[in-house]
């Protein structure tokens, strides 16, 4: 049965003009949908009797059960598992009563999505990049991952920075923010929301034509093409340059600085030299860095800098004149690095492929 919320605004609206239903009765239902996050139809006391039956005939309102709930720094932060079709699919998603990010919304919290279900990008580092590829999300599965925390509490802002590369589930990504922003939906602020990118350069210039205010970040993680092919060999032809060029069209477009992610590696990505190359090739950019110091996962070979490295990588951005700031940690001791919890509740997935590729390329010679 379909999920109600994989439907955009103008299809539940176009449904309901064919069922004899007046225009106001789409707001309607979003606002039980996803303002009071009901998940029954029958809940609907506003709509006749017969229109709710009908609704139930044909679409479900079903939330994701959670496998699995890990809560961390004295409950500001909690991640949890959510099960997609009861056949061992499941996707992760974090509260934090924090914006790792920037932008001072007071009393802010935020909720970090996944998008797909592992991820085809093979990110060296990433838990999620090595577990493969299985299969994007609907909108209804993005939004159920906000829903879960907004019945619990409101939910300020929305980071898609969890398991799969947002903009290579373009189309689901899309409407589910629609949903987000929409009046009658969620009714976030625009600037709450950040879309955090592999680097899919078509989809951040399809991004920036969409007349929305959504924030942007590029997970860039190197200096040269050379080293961020090592970091992430699905990059293929996509040059740093691309990047620094789509961002410029992005803030031109949009009146929004986008912020580059740079997830750092002891000795693979972190010296000082290489903040410098960094800050040569941003100058001139509205840019912002922020600077993730790698979060271990299993397999992956690689090391986390010391403290007094990733400050000292900070100071050569900044004494270059490039804004970089430090990613506040939370959720060490409950896995919440991407793809992390799915790890552990589930096992390894059946591509141990691409674990053991990542786990054999030779980063510290
Ligand atoms: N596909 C999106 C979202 C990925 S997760 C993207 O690539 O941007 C959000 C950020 O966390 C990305 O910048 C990603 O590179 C980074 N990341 C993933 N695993 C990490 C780890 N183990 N340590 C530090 N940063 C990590």
């Amino acid at each position: 049965m379909r999920h109600l919320l994989d439907l955009s605004k103008d299809e539940l609206s176009a449904w309901l003009a064919e069922h004899g239903e007046p225009r106001y009765r789409a707001p309607q239902i979003a606002r039980w949908a996803l303002q009071r996050g009901v998940t029954d139809f029958e809940a609907m006391t506003d709509l006749p009797a017969p229109l709710r039956a009908t609704l139930a005939s044909e679409f479900t309102l079903a939330p994701l059960p959670a496998l699995a709930t890990r809560i961390a720094d004295n409950g500001d932060t909690t991640k949890v598992l959510l099960d997609l079709d009861g056949n061992g699919q499941a996707v992760e998603a974090v509260r934090m009563a924090y914006d790792p990010d920037e932008d001072g919304v007071p009393d802010r919290t935020t909720v970090c999505v996944s998008t797909q279900v592992g991820c085809a990008m093979a990110c060296a580092f990433c838990a999620t990049g090595q577990q493969g590829f299985t299969r994007n999300l609907r909108p209804s599965e993005i939004l159920a991952q906000i829903l879960h925390f907004t019945r619990e509490r409101r939910v300020t802002n929305v980071v898609f920075m969890g398991m799969g590369e947002p903009l290579a589930n373009y189309a689901a990504t899309l409407r589910a923010v629609r949903w987000m922003v929409d009046p009658d939906g969620l009714d976030m602020r625009q600037r709450g929301i950040t879309i955090s990118t592999v680097g899919v350069v078509s989809g951040i210039r399809r991004l920036a034509t969409e007349g929305l205010q959504v924030g942007l970040t590029i997970s860039l993680h190197a200096p040269d093409d050379e080293l961020r092919r090592r970091l992430i060999p699905t990059s293929g032809g996509t040059t740093i340059d691309d990047l620094i060029e789509a961002a410029r069209e992005y803030t031109e477009t949009r009146g929004r600085r986008v912020t580059f992610a740079y997830a750092l590696l002891e000795h693979v990505n972190d010296e000082p030299e290489q903040a410098r190359r960094l800050a040569q090739r941003l100058r001139g950019l509205q840019a912002h860095v922020n600077l993730i110091p790698y979060n271990p996962t299993a397999g992956a070979g690689l090391r986390r800098p010391s403290r007094e490295r990733v400050r000292a990588f900070q100071r050569e951005l900044q004494a270059a004149g490039i804004n970089a700031t430090v990613r506040v940690e939370r959720g060490q001791e409950i896995a919440a690095a991407c793809g992390q919890l799915r790890t552990d509740v589930l096992g390894k997935p059946k591509n141990d492929e691409a674990t053991s590729q990542a786990a054999s390329i030779e980063w510290h010679g």
